[in-house]
């Protein structure tokens, strides 16, 4: 049996942490504050904002909500994030994508300052994962995949890892921020050839494919560390994830389940940006 990488651990451990940062960033006159803009209230956006307020209220990161109507026009929309970007008091914003299909997403992700860009979506938090600088943050669910391994003591450096999917949320960052880590790092894709012969070969396997099941017995073996990041409500109602756990579960050594995993530790991730970006500004 393996062992289960609960991402409830992880938060918690994290989140005390954390909690000991914003007492101190209080004591000296710095309340940590995180903006949410969202646009409309599309359902997996309202199911991040809930993880969200519940885990900067436990970490004592204070929210300011910003909802738009689903027909905000462009400069509406850019006027509120200039406010943002512009307002001493706040320190992170969380901005939902995607944007309702009249809006031009570029020039909203422009418009942030990278600075406060808590979900690594600016083109500046982008470089500054590609180049390991402090000028940004990585998206929060690819900095939760490395926080999970870390907190349970996996060995990263030199390690053979194999990452399914090239996404800029969390294909491409992970396999960066692994890369730092001084991983050996390979990414797959929809056009990769012999994918299951490429994943046996991992010590780490994360799967971020975004297709229900994918992964299978066929693609694992003993002594393997398995990562998903799949988000998917099954057949029978219930969540599930990239990979089939019951199959992949009894041959590998470690693996997060769905729900409880990697998503678990994501919100936790969002609010460390903000204690970060609070003490940066608290520190000019
Ligand atoms: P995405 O933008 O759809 O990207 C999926 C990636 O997987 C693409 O690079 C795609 O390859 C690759 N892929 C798709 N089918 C494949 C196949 N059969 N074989 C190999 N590669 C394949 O998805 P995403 O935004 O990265 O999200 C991935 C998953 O994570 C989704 O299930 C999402 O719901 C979940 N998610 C979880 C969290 C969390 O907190 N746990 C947060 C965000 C997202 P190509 O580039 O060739 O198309």
């Amino acid at each position: 049996m393996a062992m289960l990488l609960k991402g409830a651990e992880v938060a918690k451990a994290l989140t005390e942490g954390l909690h000991a940062k914003t007492e101190e960033l209080k004591k000296n006159g710095v309340e940590p504050c995180l903006a949410i803009l969202r646009v409309g209230a599309r359902e997996d956006d309202l199911a991040y904002e809930r993880g969200a307020l519940k885990r900067c209220e436990k970490v004592g990161v204070a929210v300011r909500q910003v909802v738009l109507p689903e027909d905000v026009t462009q400069e509406v929309l850019m006027e509120n994030i200039h406010a943002l970007g512009v307002d001493e008091k706040v320190h992170g914003v969380l901005m939902f994508r995607p944007l309702p299909g009249h809006l031009d997403d570029e020039a909203a992700r422009a418009a942030l300052d990278p600075k406060k860009d808590m979900d690594g979506i600016t083109d500046g938090s982008m470089t500054a994962v590609y180049a390991g600088t402090k000028g940004g943050y990585p998206p929060c669910t690819a900095a939760a995949c490395v926080a999970l391994l870390k907190h349970y003591n996996i060995p990263i450096k030199g390690k053979r890892v194999v990452v399914i999917g090239r996404s800029l949320v969390i294909g491409k960052p992970v396999s960066l921020l692994l890369l730092a880590e001084h991983a050996t790092v390979t990414i797959c894709h929809s056009r990769s050839e012999n994918l299951p012969e490429i994943c046996r070969e991992a010590d780490i396997l994360v799967v971020a494919a975004g297709k229900a099941g994918m992964v299978g017995a066929e693609s694992v073996r003993a002594g393997q560390v398995v990562l998903d990041v799949g988000i998917h409500v099954g057949a029978d109602g219930n969540l599930c994830g990239d990979t089939r756990f019951a199959e992949v579960e009894p041959v590998v050594e470690a693996i997060t389940p769905v729900p409880g995993g990697v998503g678990t530790v994501t919100s936790t991730i969002l609010a460390s940006h903000v204690v970060e970006a609070a003490e940066r500004a608290a520190s000019k």
